[in-house]
This record gives structure tokens, C-alpha cells and sequence, in this order.
């Protein structure tokens, strides 16, 4: 007989239907590869956005049409619950959870100026809790002028971040974030207008309004760190070792510091003394390039030791991503721009590798049977986050190694549709196992990522292969951009057929690559469920999940 059910049935579970046609009565919606799959809801696509930006945009959509969806995204949630939309971007912001605080400022600003009356008070209160730097307030300043004028909430709630801060902390702020993307201290505290509640602030003030460095008088720690400062850029004879003791006596940081002598190991050596973690990640191949951090150095143990800290981490927001980046570029012995090389310190690579999985939200264990699926298509190509020498597929590896080193019952594949060339051998279906542990060094791990065919996508494939195969699954986690459009079924009927013909209540993970606003997942299925991929707390509401 022709089983008619195959091509329509209103119960879900007896159709296949191909990914190029929505699923009757699913409320499917078209994605930009030309399948079908669902839209997330707007406070999904706000976390989304929160946590994966929209910068270079993705590979079907660039970042100019990907920032407008998204801000239209922001725009509907603010009209739903505005207050809402600044209490989740606190949440992200200040949890560590994104890669970038970017995309939480660039909200904030927007709820500053759409919100409604208690929406924008809130957005303007909670101005120091997301821009906690000199460089976040320069580039909050920069977003809100598209969305409102400074107006009075503006000016206190920016005259706030200057008078708010503890002395020392407002120096340190005016120092090591003089000016960014066009904005100074100068510009915003004369558009503030702040007024200065102790003769110090007013110092402190009239220093970050002055063009030029004219020694500074008074009283007071936060005052001697800008003469401090100063002394350095004021003599220009002044002796290596004597800058390193000024910079120790007052911890200042590579910022405060003329260029010339930073090409001296012994300031560097100084600076290292103080230096916040993230400074501290970011300057690992200037340290090495000057011969501060070299094989068996005091220096590089104890850079190995920072670097490694989970609790350090976690205080200095550091987020995996970056720790990521950051490996990558070190281990390579070569700066992206081209800009020099070093020879990269093992041990200071190994503590890399050990600070990705440390600066994950600590993972309690599902202990289910899981298969992570990672898609490594044409469009997982693209890279991430702006960032150029890091790709979707590269980093969806990565993430799920560290679902991997806390699950001991996973295994791991790669999928593509449609027919890989000839000398990758023996694979045919689309679907690869992956020998990739997170035993080995995560550099590693993406160069045998990166050099896998590309192909089109078939997210069904995970869940028919397990099928085929008769692999037990309890959990399939699946690293994607949503945007499958090459199987004959979707992969939501393949996991409910999977369910059934195996007798596993099997449940789907879906890990978004891409802030698109799209998902494979089913929102009426329980079993199914999205998160965001680069969330940093996304292992652990895996795991949950799972359980
Ligand atoms: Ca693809």
C-alpha cells in the first residue's frame, strides 16, 4: 500500500516530512538556508543576543540586517516588560556569562531610551552594575545618543558613575581608560557636569578635564597614584628599575605606562605584580615576546598559577571564550595582525587549556548516555564574535569537550549532509565519529576540527544514525546554527521516531551557534530544549536538563 500518513497526517509522530516543507500545523517558519524550523521567542532571541552578539553577522545574514533583527528582538521585549529586559541584562552582565558585555550595554541603552518610565529609571540605575569600566560607559554613552538625548536622567545617572566610586577606584578608572571610540572623561563629565563631593573628587575631576599633565595637589591615595602615574610619563630619563618600583609601590597597570619602557622585562616583571587576570591573559604574548615569561621562569610559574585559579576566574568575569582565543592565538607564536612572534611556554599553554574548562559555571554531573553532535557544514564555518581566527565549528568543539570531561558516558561525531569527498574514506552518511578528548589539548582539538570537508546540513542526522545503529542515547546535544535544510525529515520527528522505535525517552539539546532566531527544537515537546552556545552557565543547564 502507499501509506498516505507518510506525506499528511495531523498527528505529528506518523510524518516524515522534508526539512525543505514545514511540518503541517508546527508553526514552522522558513530559515535562511531555505528548511523550515521554528522562531524562538523574543526573550529566547534577547538571550541570544545578550550572550552572542550579532558582530560579523552570521553566514547567511551580515551584521547590519543580523543587529536589526535582534534589536527589533530587544524592541518587543521592552514593549512587553521593559523592566524585565534591564533586570535579564544585569543578570547576564554581571554573572560573566557573555563572551562580550557589548551586546548587554548596547540594550541597556536602547531600554534607556524606548522604555517606558520605570523601565528607562531602572536602565539609568543600573548604568555601574553593566558598564563597570571606563570603556563601558564610553561605549554606553555612544550607543544611547541613538535613542534619546542626554536629558537630566542621563546626566545624573552618568554624574552617579563619577561620584559613586571609592577614591582610589575613580583614579584607577580616569587612568587606565583615558578614552575610546571617540569619547573621553573630559567629553562626559562636562555633558554630566558632576558635583564633587570631597576636595579630592574635585582634584580628581579637574585632572581628567585638563589636556594637560600638570602635577596634581592634595591629599590621598587616589591623588599620589595620578602623580604616580604622571612621574612616569614626566621623566622621560627615568630608569627602568626605578619605574618598576614606582609602578609596585602604587600597582599601576600596563595603561598608565609610556610605551618606551614597556619594552623592558623588568617593568613588565612589575606590572605583572598587580595585574588584574584579564590583563594578565590578554599580555601573555608580550610577557613572552620580552622574555619575562620564558620555559622554567619564576614568572611563568607564576603566571601558570594565576591563570588556573577557578575562584580568580570567576571573580574576574573571565570568560571561556576568551580563555579560548586567547589559547589559540598563544600556542600559534604569532600575533592575528601579524604584529610579531614568540615562542609559546608550555606550561603557560597547559594552564590555558585548564582555565577554558575552569571558567565554565562548575557542572554537576547528568551521568546519562549523551552524543555530541557537532555540525560542521559549510555555514559553521563563520566565525564568531567578530573574531577572526575562531569559527562556529571550531568553538561548538569546544564547548562540547566540556560537557565531555564531566559526562563519562558520551561519544562524540560530526556531521554534514550529503556525500564527502572520496579520501575522506568510509564515510557515507554524513554522520563521522570524532576522536576528540577532552585529554587533549583543546589547540589541538580545533585543528582536527578545522580540517573536516564542509558540507550541506542535515540535523535529523544524529538521531537517525542512532537509530540505524541501535546506539542507546538518553541525551543528543546538538552544536548548530538551526539552519538545517538537507534531510528528508525534520529532526524533531527524528527524535520522536527514535523515541519510539527504541523505547528511550530520548531528550534533544539544541546549542545555538548563531544569534539567528531559529531552532530545530520542537516548543511544544518537554524533551526538547534550547540553549545558547558561549553561555558560560550552558554545560551546567545541559546537565540539568539532562537529569
Ligand atoms: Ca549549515
Amino acid at each position: 500500500m502507499l501509506d498516505f500518513t507518510k506525506h499528511f497526517a495531523t498527528r505529528i509522530r506518523a510524518m516524515l516530512t522534508p526539512q525543505s516543507e514545514p511540518i503541517p500545523d508546527s508553526g514552522q517558519v522558513p530559515n535562511s538556508a531555505g528548511g523550515f524550523a521554528w522562531a524562538i521567542d523574543q526573550w529566547d532571541r534577547l538571550d541570544r543576543f545578550l550572550v552572542l552578539g550579532s558582530e560579523g553577522g552570521t553566514y547567511y545574514v551580515g551584521e547590519r540586517p543580523l543587529t536589526i533583527q535582534n534589536a527589533h528582538a530587544v524592541a518587543d521585549c521592552l514593549a512587553q516588560d521593559g523592566p524585565r529586559v534591564v533586570a535579564r541584562t544585569v543578570e547576564i552582565s554581571e554573572s560573566g556569562r557573555a563572551p562580550k558585555n557589548d551586546p548587554a550595554l548596547f540594550v541597556l541603552a536602547m531600554a534607556a531610551g524606548l522604555g517606558d518610565a520605570p523601565t528607562r529609571a531602572a536602565a539609568l540605575d543600573a548604568l555601574p552594575r553593566v558598564a563597570r569600566t571606563g570603556t563601558h560607559l564610553f561605549h554606553w554613552l555612544q550607543y544611547v545618543r541613538g535613542f534619546r538625548g542626554w536629558g537630566r536622567g542621563v546626566r545624573r545617572a552618568v554624574a552617579g558613575w563619577y561620584t559613586q566610586k571609592p577614591p582610589r577606584e575613580l583614579a584607577y578608572q580616569l587612568l587606565k581608560y583615558p578614552s575610546r571610540d571617540g569619547w573621553s572623561h573630559r567629553d562626559a563629565l562636562r555633558l554630566a557636569h558632576p558635583r564633587p563631593a570631597t576636595d579630592e573628587q574635585r582634584a580628581l575631576f579637574a585632572r581628567a578635564a585638563s589636556r594637560t599633565r600638570e602635577p596634581v595637589q592634595g591629599e590621598g591615595e587616589a591623588l599620589a597614584l595620578v602623580r604616580a602615574a604622571d612621574a612616569l610619563h614626566l621623566d622621560a630619563e627615568m630608569e627602568p628599575r626605578r619605574a618598576a618600583d614606582v609602578i609596585r609601590e602604587n600597582r599601576l597597570t600596563r595603561e598608565m605606562v609610556p610605551t618606551h619602557l614597556l619594552a623592558h622585562p623588568v617593568v613588565w616583571e612589575a606590572l605583572l605584580e598587580g595585574m588584574p587576570l584579564t590583563a594578565l591573559i590578554r599580555n601573555l604574548a608580550t610577557m613572552t615576546r620580552v622574555g619575562l615569561v620564558a620555559p622554567g621562569s619564576t614568572a611563568s610559574r607564576r603566571v601558570a598559577e594565576r591563570v588556573a585559579d577557578a575562584d580568580a576566574l570567576r571573580r574576574a568575569r573571565v570568560h571561556p571564550v576568551q580563555v579560548l582565543s586567547a589559547l589559540r592565538t598563544y600556542a600559534s607564536g604569532q600575533g592575528v595582525r601579524g604584529s610579531g612572534t614568540w615562542q609559546p611556554v608550555a606550561a603557560v599553554v597547559d594552564a590555558l587549556d585548564a582555565a577554558f574548562y575552569l571558567a565554565f559555571a562548575a557542572v554537576q554531573p547528568a551521568r546519562r548516555r549523551m552524543m555530541l553532535a557537532l555540525d560542521v557544514s559549510g555555514s559553521m564555518g563563520a566565525s564568531v564574535l567578530g573574531m577572526q581566527h575562531l569559527t562556529c565549528r571550531e568553538a561548538s568543539a569546544a564547548m562540547a569537550l566540556v560537557t565531555a570531561a564531566t559526562e563519562p558516558e558520551h561519544f562524540f561525531t560530526a556531521f554534514t549532509a550529503g556525500s564527502y569527498p572520496s579520501q575522506w574514506a568510509g564515510m557515507t552518511s554524513g554522520l563521522s565519529p570524532l576522536s576528540i578528548s577532552p585529554r587533549q589539548r583543546l589547540d589541538d582539538v580545533v585543528r582536527s576540527i578545522s580540517g573536516i570537508p564542509f558540507g550541506g546540513t542535515d540535523c535529523a542526522l544524529p538521531m537517525l544514525e542512532a537509530q540505524k545503529n541501535r546506539w542507546p542515547v538518553d541525551v543528543f546535544v546538538v552544536y548548530t546554527d538551526n539552519e538545517t535544510w538537507a534531510g528528508s525529515i525534520h529532526p524533531a520527528q527524528a527524535l520522536r521516531q527514535y523515541r519510539e522505535r527504541m523505547g528511550i525517552a530520548a531528550k534533544l539539546v539544541v546549542v545555538a551557534m548563531a544569534s539567528n532566531g531559529f531552532s530545530i527544537a520542537d516548543p511544544e515537546d518537554a524533551g526538547m530544549l534550547d540553549v545558547v552556545g558561549f553561555d558560560a552557565a550552558a554545560p551546567q543547564l545541559i546537565a540539568d536538563f539532562a537529569r
